[in-house]
């Protein structure tokens, strides 16, 4: 948003009703003064129009009888009644637009009110029937019938009156005085569409707002966005989509009070940001909308945005607590859009992208965010449907000690058999299971059968020393709150001892939430398994963090170890932080030895254990029994190398 505009001048208001009537580019620009309701959707004004209009062809027969009955003859009674049949037609054509049909068959009806006076020879009984239509014509829920009603009434009973005073009036101050009198009635017509007016306006607007923030509503939103789009607003106008990271978690901690404070207090602090002319809504839960229009540069919108995501950060204070608010914001342009459901849809998207993308942040809509959030949408359906089937494998991988060349350990990783796209490395389906949070339950699997099969194989050869096996972390299970109790339990039910597990996180997982993590990491090695650092060397590689974490086992990844052998930095790097590793009293395994040299290298520099496709590839479960029965056999020697390819198949790389 441009500097030096209006800034801060409304708060959580929606356009002024005169801004709102050029947006919507009527043919009849509305004075400020006059209300402006929701406009019908045309099934029901369609619907209204119809009843409306079948009223009024009823006063057709009804006046013709009457006339008859009041001794008219029946040429002067059908002369009087034919009055009503023009506007009963205009408002019968199906091809003329609605302003013109609404406006015929309410004049049409106001007419017949008028008419039932005439042939009733102006009884007083008899006006009653003008407000019988008044209150018919909230129907059509305009301003455009009373104005007409007013008028004509006003009019018919001044001119009429004063032709022929007795066919409007049975009372002698009336026929003495016929303007007058015409005044009086209007001034009654008035009260009473200002009365009905009232009515559906504030029925509407009850139907239209937000009873928390008192803010507009969804509905109310995708109404102003409509307007806008079939205006000329289209070029200039944005939406945001905003949904607060974590309130359901402020919620259950403080409570649903605390929680409906929160809100309100962020739903003024985001109007007191918007200009003139901008529009809040709350869209429920804990999700708001924007609607930025005036645009002068589709950058302003970012910059609203970046703005309201900081105003929002602010601490706040709510009763006796004080609470910030983060957000994931979605921003999108009125460009693409066909209309207002379409334009909110499209910056939900994006809202979604944000929270996607780790929260508090804004997200641009694009139309490929589309097909790619819907084929996320699709391969978290089946991942849920995945878990149940339980359509999920583990392969193992051995782990070898490199001065005895023994199986030590395996490295269990997660496979996919997909009933359509065959088996699946964690790489196609791990970030869709970490950002749905599937990551936790299929975590569990993961840990809960690892511990199974290991315990397995250690009852199998029990003259061997614990064949130990490694469970990979995501971050995401590192937050998880039921993470210990979930380890525990796993140990606990596979009879497997603590010692035999290691459980593998990366640098960055723990970094990024320090103060979190770091008593879990605790908790877990005091259950007693060991944690390892994995692919060290990649991420951070903080000797001040890998000092204080809890961590025995030291990963190098695997591009440092497939440089080894070659006069590359690499290779001094893994001697380094072999040595480092030592310093501190970690043990170290190095990944992704693939030849006989780099075996070599590793031996000479310490390493400790090492894993690689020379040394084993991941492999089923019943293959890594028939090597650990091999080994049995020949003691003492590495266990083939095996390239048959038992593990995930080779894709071409997208
Ligand atoms: P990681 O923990 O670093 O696992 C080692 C990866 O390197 C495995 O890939 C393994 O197949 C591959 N690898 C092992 N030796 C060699 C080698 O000599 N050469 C080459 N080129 N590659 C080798 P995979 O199985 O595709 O796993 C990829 C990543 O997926 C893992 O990296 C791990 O971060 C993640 N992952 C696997 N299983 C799980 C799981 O159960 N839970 C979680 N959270 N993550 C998992
Ligand atoms: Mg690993
Ligand atoms: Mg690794």
């Amino acid at each position: 948003m441009a500097a030096g505009r209006n800034r801060g001048a409304t708060s959580g208001v929606t356009q002024p009703p005169a801004r709102a009537a050029q947006a919507s580019g009527t043919w009849l620009r509305r004075p400020w003064f006059l209300p402006e309701g929701r406009r019908l959707s045309e099934p029901v004004w369609r619907q209204r129009h119809r009843g409306m209009t079948a009223f009024l062809w009823l006063h057709v027969p009804a006046l013709f009888g009457f006339a008859l009955t009041r001794g008219f003859a029946p040429s002067a009674a059908a002369a009087q009644v034919s009055i009503l049949l023009l506007p009963a037609l205009l408002g019968s054509l199906p091809p003329l637009s609605r302003n013109v049909r609404s406006a015929s068959t309410s004049l049409g009806l106001v007419i017949a009110a008028s008419l039932l006076v005439h042939i009733s020879g102006g009884s007083i009984e008899a006006h009653f029937q003008f407000f019988v239509i008044l209150a018919f014509l909230t129907l059509y829920q305009s301003w455009l019938p009373y104005l007409l009603a007013l008028l004509y009434v006003v009019a018919e009973h001044g001119i009429v009156g004063a032709l022929d005073p007795r066919s409007v009036y049975d009372n002698p101050a009336a026929v003495a005085h016929p303007w007058r009198y015409a005044l009086i009635h209007g001034g009654f017509v008035l009260a009473a569409s200002c009365a009905n007016v009232l009515s559906w306006r504030l029925t509407e607007q009850e139907a239209t707002r937000d009873g928390l923030t008192g803010l507009p509503n969804r509905v109310a939103l995708l109404d102003a966005l409509d307007k806008t789009l079939q205006g000329r607003g289209r070029k200039s106008t944005a939406v945001l989509f905003i949904d607060l990271d974590n309130f359901k978690d402020a919620n259950d901690a403080f409570g649903h009070e605390v929680g409906d404070g929160l809100l309100v207090a962020l739903a003024g602090r985001l109007g007191a940001q918007l200009r003139f002319g901008d529009m809040l809504a709350r869209l429920g839960g804990d999700e708001f909308a924007v609607v930025l229009s005036d645009l002068s540069h589709p950058d302003d919108a970012i910059a609203s945005a970046e703005r309201l995501l900081r105003t929002l950060n602010d601490p706040i204070r709510i009763g006796e607590f004080t609470l910030s608010a983060d957000a994931s914001l979605g921003l999108a342009y009125a460009d693409g859009a066909t209309d207002g459901a379409d334009l909110l849809r499209n910056a939900d998207l994006a809202m979604y992208q944000a929270k996607r993308d780790g929260g508090g942040q804004v997200a641009i809509y694009r139309p490929t965010l589309h097909t790619a959030v819907l084929r996320r949408s699709e391969l978290e359906a089946d991942l849920r449907v995945a878990l149940d089937a339980q359509q999920f494998v583990l392969h193992y991988q051995p782990i070898i000690d490199v001065t005895t060349n023994r199986l030590v350990g395996t490295e269990a990783l997660v496979r996919w058999e997909h009933p359509v796209r065959g088996l699946l490395a964690p790489g196609e389906f791990i970030t869709a299971a970490e950002q749905s949070g599937l990551i936790v339950p299929l975590g569990a699997w993961v840990l809960r059968t690892a511990c199974a099969q290991t315990a397995a194989w250690q009852q199998q050869g029990p003259d061997r020393a614990p064949l130990t096996v490694a469970v990979n972390l995501s971050p995401r299970q590192l937050l998880d709150r039921t993470l210990v109790a979930t380890v525990a339990e796993a140990l606990h039910e596979s009879g497997l001892d603590a010692s035999s597990l290691c459980l593998e996180i990366t640098e960055g997982s723990v970094i990024r939430d320090f103060e979190t993590t770091m008593p879990t990491l605790n908790a877990l090695r005091t259950l007693g398994v060991s944690l390892a650092l994995d692919d060290f060397g990649t991420g951070y590689s903080s000797l001040s963090y890998l000092k204080q974490l809890p961590v025995n086992i030291v990963k190098i990844d695997r591009s440092f170890v497939n440089d080894l052998g070659s006069e590359t930095p690499n290779s001094q790097i893994v001697l380094a932080i072999i040595e480092l590793a030592h310093a501190l009293g970690m043990r170290v395994t190095a990944e992704g030895a693939e030849t006989p040299l780099q075996m070599h290298t590793l031996r000479a520099m310490g390493s400790d254990q090492a894993q690689g496709y020379l040394l084993g590839r991941p492999m089923p479960g019943d293959s890594l029994s028939d090597l650990l029965e091999a080994e049995v056999r020949e003691t003492g020697t590495v266990p083939a190398p095996r390239r048959d390819g038992d593990d995930l198949p080779v894709r071409p790389t997208p």
